[in-house]
């Protein structure tokens, strides 16, 4: 089979659908592999690399697209990109098609198979595919709430950890899941004083049991979270409500309770975010403030570090890929009901129920 992956276009977005490593084993097993030129740049990987595993550089996306049997990406198809898709084609990649219409119909109009990270499941439970950008933005969000926190950036001027004799920063953490976990281990590896809220009760036992005194598990009643928020040098939002818009955790009235110059990092922003002054900010401009409050927005933290991104990405899609190049991909749905979950669009048809629903589309 013939793999392409184009270089990204996206605005801002540094990441590559297929690491050199990932192109090895394609090659290895018999696959024609076609990459764009300069698509690893952005996450440190030159042509040379795709070349020493036996990959073909094309020039152009549009020789990508004309070759390949199978485009591998990280981002949704831009409107130039949909256009050279065709029938037949295998497209796969992040897709978030419910709150876009206009790239369903054009994915639908190419008749080309396109198959969604996000929406592919895992025997464990949770999106497989998903999971590793929300690991890397949760390690993010206490580096990047440190840096807000200086006073250079207008936070209040606390260090993370401390120093011997003065008390380290106080970090709350709303949502135990993926991202607050990971907050939750690398502030307290900063030597920050960390407490994480949540309201499944389940989720907490089972932090308490993997992570014991690193931080502190909170049940996320409203009282007791405006109590936290009060005494919070920075506070991360990281809730999901699945299929939902954020639950607004922290009112714009809260914020005079709260201590000058501290910092809020919403990461649930893709959401609609979990606080109330929250509005999406980017890396080239990640911050603003409200009412003394420094708020870090950015909606799509793994971009500022592209090559973390791209090698987490690719372990998580490397083994489905190659079950798609090695069978092809009507065998590979047959053969996993997981893979199959991300089946969004094949022939002109939506195949996802609640991508269907959002767009009032038959399924
Ligand atoms: P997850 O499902 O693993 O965890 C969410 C947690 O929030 C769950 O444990 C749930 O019980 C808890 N929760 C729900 N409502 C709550 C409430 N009212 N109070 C306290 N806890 C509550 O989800 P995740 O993978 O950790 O993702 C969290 C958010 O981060 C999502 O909105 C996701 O889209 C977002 N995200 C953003 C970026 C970014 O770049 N900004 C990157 C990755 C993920």
């Amino acid at each position: 089979m013939k793999i392409g992956c184009p270089k990204e276009i996206k605005p801002q977005e540094y990441r590559v659908g297929l690491t050199p490593h990932a192109a090895a084993e394609a090659v290895q097993n018999g696959h024609e592999v076609i990459v764009e030129t300069g698509a690893g740049d952005g996450a440190g990987f030159t042509d040379k690399e795709y070349t020493d595993v036996g990959a073909t550089i094309a020039d152009t996306a549009a020789e990508v697209f004309d070759a390949a049997d199978l485009i591998v990406k990280v981002k949704e198809p831009q409107a130039v990109e949909r256009k050279m898709l065709r029938k037949g084609q295998v497209l796969f990649t992040y897709l978030h098609l419910a709150p876009d219409p206009e790239q369903t119909k054009d994915l639908m109009g190419s008749g080309a198979t396109c198959i969604a990270y996000e929406t592919v499941t895992s025997a464990q439970g949770g999106l497989p595919l998903l999971a590793p950008m929300s690991e890397v933005a949760g390690k993010l969000a206490p580096q990047m709430g440190a840096w807000a926190l200086q006073k250079a950036n207008g936070g209040m001027g606390v260090l993370m950890g401390g120093v011997p004799g003065v008390f380290p920063a106080r970090v709350v953490v709303i949502g135990g899941g993926a991202v607050g976990t990971h907050a939750a281990r690398a502030a307290a590896g900063m030597g920050a004083n960390v407490a994480v809220l949540d309201r499944s009760l389940p989720r907490l036992r089972q932090l308490d049991d993997l992570f014991g005194d690193q931080f502190k598990t909170v049940y996320a009643n409203p009282a007791l979270t405006a109590e936290l928020v009060k005494e919070a040098d920075m506070i991360i939002g990281a809730v999901l409500v699945p299929g939902a818009a954020a639950p607004k955790l922290v009112k714009r009235e809260q914020l005079a309770t709260m201590k000058p110059g501290a910092v809020l990092v919403d990461v649930a922003i893709d959401q609609g975010g979990c606080f109330e002054t929250s509005k999406p900010t980017t890396h080239a401009d990640p911050i603003y403030e409200v009412d003394g409050i420094i708020h870090y927005c950015v909606a799509n933290m793994p971009g500022a570090v592209p090559r973390t991104s791209t090698l987490a990405l690719g372990n998580a899609t490397q083994p489905f890929l190659m079950a798609l190049a090695n069978k092809g991909w009507k065998q590979a749905l047959r053969d996993d009901p997981h893979l199959a979950n991300g089946l969004n669009v094949h022939d002109g048809q939506i195949t996802c129920a609640p991508v269907g629903e959002a767009l009032d589309l038959p399924v």
